[in-house]
C-alpha cells in the first residue's frame, strides 16, 4: 500500500481518493488538476477496494474508508476478516498517515474544504439511498433529488452552506445529518466531528464525463461564492 500525492503547485482544492478500484474518480480528478490546479492524495494498493496486510501469519482486511474512527476500524476488520488489537492499531495508523498526507493543518488555513472522489456501481449506492425509505435515510438531514441526472452521480456534503451552494444545479445533493449519522469510521463522519467541511463527489463507475462536469461545477460554485481561496 502506498499513499501518493499528485501536486500541481497551483493553488486549488485538495482531493482525496481511497478506493483503488475506483479508477474513473482518479481519471476525472487528474484532468481537473491539470485545468484547475490543486492536489490529489490517493491510496494505491492492488487495484481492489479493500486493503490487506499481514501480522505474522494472519491476514487482515479493511475498507480504507472505515478507518477514521476507533469504532469504524474495529467494525470493518471484524466484517472482513480476523480482528486483533494490533490489527486495529495498524488500521488506525493507516488513517493517520492518510490524513497527514492530505495535510489537515494547511487545509484548515487554506481552502478549508476537503473533497473526496468515489465511484459506485449501478443500483447499489446512490442519492436514493438517503431518500425516504432508503437504506441510509437516517444518515441524511436533507436530500435534493434531480430529474435530469442519474442518482448515482451526487454530492454528499457535511455542511448546510455547501448543500445550499450546490443544490441549485443539475446534480443530486445529500446533506449528512452530522448528529445522527452512523459512526462507520468513514471520512465524512470524521470530518463532521472535526468541523472540517467535506464534499464527496460521487459518480457511477465509467461516468467520467459526468464526474469531470461535477468537479467543474463544484469549483465554479466555490469560485462564485468566493470560497475557493486556494492559496
Ligand atoms: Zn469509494
Amino acid at each position: 500500500m502506498k499513499i501518493i500525492a499528485h501536486e500541481t503547485g497551483v493553488p486549488g482544492l485538495t482531493y482525496a481518493h481511497m478506493h483503488d478500484d475506483e479508477n474513473t474518480a482518479v481519471a476525472a480528478t487528474l484532468g481537473t488538476l491539470r485545468r484547475r490546479g490543486g492536489r490529489l492524495v490517493e491510496v494505491r494498493h492492488t487495484g481492489k477496494r479493500n486493503l490487506r496486510f499481514r501480522l505474522g501469519t494472519t491476514e487482515h482486511v479493511f475498507d480504507p474508508n472505515r478507518a477514521f474512527t476507533d469504532a469504524g476500524a474495529e467494525a470493518t476488520l471484524r466484517e472482513l476478516g480476523p480482528y486483533s488489537k494490533k490489527a486495529h492499531a495498524a488500521v488506525r495508523a493507516f488513517a493517520e498517515a492518510f490524513l497527514a498526507a492530505v495535510g489537515l493543518e494547511a487545509l484548515r488555513e487554506g481552502p478549508g474544504l476537503l473533497v473526496t472522489v468515489h465511484n459506485n456501481k449501478p443500483g447499489l449506492y446512490s442519492a436514493r439511498s438517503y431518500d425516504h425509505g432508503g437504506e441510509h435515510e437516517r444518515d441524511a438531514e436533507r436530500v435534493r433529488p434531480k430529474r435530469e441526472t442519474a442518482p448515482d452521480d451526487f454530492f454528499f456534503v457535511t455542511e448546510a452552506r455547501h448543500y445550499d451552494l450546490l443544490q441549485g444545479g443539475p446534480y443530486h445533493v445529500v446533506l449528512q445529518d452530522n448528529a445522527a449519522a452512523t459512526d462507520d469510521g468513514s471520512l465524512s463522519v470524521w470530518a463532521a466531528r472535526e468541523g472540517l467541511p467535506y464534499v464527496n463527489v460521487e459518480a457511477q463507475h465509467g461516468h467520467l464525463r459526468e464526474q469531470i462536469d461535477m468537479l467543474d461545477y463544484l469549483n465554479e460554485r466555490l469560485e462564485a461564492a468566493g470560497q475557493r481561496a486556494g492559496a
